[in-house]
C-alpha cells in the first residue's frame, strides 16, 4: 500500500478506501452508495476531537456512537486494560469461576443503581442485553407460576439493538422488513411523540394519553399474557424524543396495576448522559430491569448488561439453572475498563457537571437555535439534544410544514456538518447530538458556532433549490 501523502505513517486513503469497499461489510450502509464515494477513515481521537486519515479535524458531536462519555484518548483506561490484559486475558464466570474485575465492577454499578438492584448480569452489548432482558423475564415469571406471561410490549421507533430479539424489541420498520421481524412475543404501541399525536393538547395531557396505550394494549392482550413493557426513557436512535414529565409515572402506574414488569433502556441515557447515573430514577420509572452498556465504558471496550432489581435477583437465585449467559459476560479487560472509566466519571464529577452546569448550558444555547428559520423546534436534556428542520415555521409545532420525506433534509444538512467539521446526525429531519460529556462551555460555544453556520449553509442550499415555503 502506498503512503499518506498528509500522514506518512499512514496508508493512502484511497487505497484503504478501495480495500474497505471491497472486503468490509458495514453496519446498517448502503454499500454501493459506499463504494462510490469512499468511507471516511477516522485515525486518531482525543477530548471531543476526531481526525480523518486526510487530516481533517471533527468535532464529535455524536461521542462515536452515543458512547464516548469521558471523550477520547484516556490513557488511564489504555493502562487499566493493558494491566489487566498482562495479568488475566480472559477468563469466563460459567462453571463455578469468577475474576476481580467482575466481582469489584458488579458490586460498584450496585452502588451506582438506584436503591433496590444488588445484582448485575454481563452481556457483551446492548443487545445482547436486551436479549438477556426477554429470557430473564420469561424466566421469571416461570418461576413464579405464571408462564403464560411471555409477551414483551415495547413501542414503535424504539431501539433496543440489531440481534433477532433486540431488533424485534425496536420498533424500526426499516430493520422489520428485512428477515421477517418481531419475532413471536413482541408487540409495540405508539411512541410518546408530542410533535406527532400531541395535537390539540398540552404535553402533560399528552403523556397520560400515551401512557394509556399502553393499558389498553395490556387489557387487548390479557394481563395474564404480558410479562414486560420496554422503553429508553428518552428514545435516542429514533430521534431523541423526549416525553413529558407524566408519561413515566403513568406508565409505572400501569405496570403496576397489572403486575407487568418494567424494562428501562439506559444504554444511552446511563452513565451520565442525563444528568444522572441511571435517568430512569429522575423520570419516575421505578424500573424493574436496566439495560446498559455504551458509556458504562465510554466505547473503549465493548460491554453492556442488566441491572437485576431484588425482586426478580431473589426469585432467579431461588430457581435454580438459568440457562443463559455469553463467552463474554464479566470478561475481565471490560470490567477493568468499565472500573476506570467510573472512576473518572466520579473523579471529574461528570454528572454532577452535566445536571448543573454543562446541561443547563447546552440547553440554554441549543434552545436559542429555535429562532433560525429552518428549525421549527430545538429541545435537549442532559447530554442528548433533537432539532426539527421544517419548510415553514409556525407558533406550534403542530402547525409547521415538514418537508416531503423523500427530499431527505436531514442527510443533505449532515452533509454540510461533516463537510465542516461537526458530526451531527440526521434521523429524518431532526437532526441530533449526544457530545462527550467532558465538553467545556467553550467547547459547547465552539459547537454551537458550528451547528449554526452549517444550519445557514442549509438553509442557502434548500433555497436555491427552492424548496422552503
Ligand atoms: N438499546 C439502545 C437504547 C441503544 O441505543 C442501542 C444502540 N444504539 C442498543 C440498545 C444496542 O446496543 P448495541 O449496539 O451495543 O448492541
Amino acid at each position: 500500500m502506498t503512503t499518506n501523502p498528509v500522514a506518512p505513517e499512514l496508508p493512502d486513503t484511497q487505497a484503504l478506501q478501495r480495500l474497505d469497499a471491497a472486503h468490509y461489510l458495514h453496519p446498517f450502509t448502503d454499500h454501493k452508495a459506499l463504494a462510490e464515494k469512499g468511507a471516511r477513515v477516522v485515525v486518531r481521537g482525543d477530548g471531543i476531537y476526531l481526525w480523518d486519515s486526510e487530516g481533517r479535524k471533527m468535532l464529535d458531536g455524536m461521542s462515536g456512537l452515543w458512547c464516548v462519555n469521558v471523550g477520547y484518548g484516556r490513557n488511564s483506561i489504555t493502562q487499566a486494560v493493558a494491566k489487566q490484559m498482562d495479568t488475566l486475558p480472559f477468563y469466563n464466570s460459567f462453571f463455578n469461576t469468577t475474576n476481580i474485575p467482575a466481582v469489584q465492577l458488579a458490586a460498584k454499578l450496585s452502588s451506582l443503581a438506584p436503591p433496590g438492584f444488588s445484582h448485575v448480569f454481563y452481556a457483551g452489548s446492548g443487545s445482547e442485553a436486551n436479549d438477556t432482558n426477554v429470557r430473564m423475564v420469561r424466566r421469571y415469571w416461570d418461576l413464579m407460576g405464571q408462564p403464560g406471561r411471555q409477551v414483551v410490549i415495547s413501542r414503535q421507533n424504539a431501539y433496543h439493538g440489531s440481534t433477532m430479539a433486540g431488533a424485534s424489541l425496536g420498533g424500526m420498520s426499516g430493520m422489520h422488513v428485512q428477515g421477517g421481524l418481531p419475532i413471536p412475543g413482541i408487540v409495540h404501541i405508539e411512541q410518546p411523540s408530542y410533535t406527532a399525536h400531541g395535537e390539540g393538547m398540552t404535553p402533560e395531557e399528552f403523556g397520560i394519553v400515551a401512557a394509556s396505550w399502553l393499558e389498553e394494549r395490556i387489557k387487548e392482550l390479557g394481563p395474564d399474557k404480558v410479562a414486560a413493557f420496554i422503553g429508553e426513557p428518552i428514545q435516542g436512535a429514533g430521534g431523541v424524543i423526549i416525553p413529558p414529565s407524566t408519561y413515566w409515572p403513568e406508565i409505572r402506574r400501569i405496570c403496576d396495576k397489572y403486575d407487568v414488569l418494567l424494562i428501562a433502556d439506559e444504554v444511552i441515557t446511563g452513565f451520565g448522559r442525563l444528568g444522572s447515573w441511571f435517568a430512569s430514577e429522575a423520570f419516575g420509572m421505578r424500573p424493574d430491569l436496566i439495560t446498559f452498556a455504551k458509556g458504562v465504558t465510554s466505547g473503549y471496550v465493548p460491554m453492556g448488561g442488566v441491572l437485576v432489581s431484588d425482586r426478580i435477583a431473589q426469585v432467579l437465585v431461588a430457581g435454580g439453572d438459568f440457562n443463559h449467559g455469553f463467552t463474554y459476560s464479566g470478561h475481565p479487560v471490560a470490567c477493568a475498563a468499565a472500573m476506570e472509566n467510573i472512576r473518572i466519571i466520579e473523579e471529574e464529577g461528570l454528572v454532577e457537571r452535566v445536571a448543573h452546569d454543562t446541561g443547563p448550558y447546552l440547553k440554554q444555547r441549543f434552545a436559542s437555535l429555535a429562532a433560525h428559520p429552518l428549525v421549527g423546534s430545538a429541545e435537549s436534556h442532559g447530554f442528548v439534544a433533537g432539532l426539527d428542520l421544517v419548510r415553514r415555521k409556525a407558533a406550534r409545532v403542530h402547525h409547521q410544514a415538514r418537508f416531503d420525506p423523500t427530499l431527505a433534509v436531514g442527510m443533505i444538512c449532515r452533509g454540510h456538518m461533516f463537510e465542516n467539521g461537526m458530526i451531527m446526525r440526521a434521523v429524518g429531519d431532526r437532526m441530533i447530538i449526544a457530545p462527550p460529556l467532558i465538553m467545556t462551555h467553550a467547547q459547547i460555544d465552539e459547537m454551537m458556532q458550528k451547528i449554526r453556520y452549517c444550519l445557514d449553509l442549509t438553509l442557502d442550499d434548500l433555497t436555491r433549490r427552492g424548496w422552503l415555503g
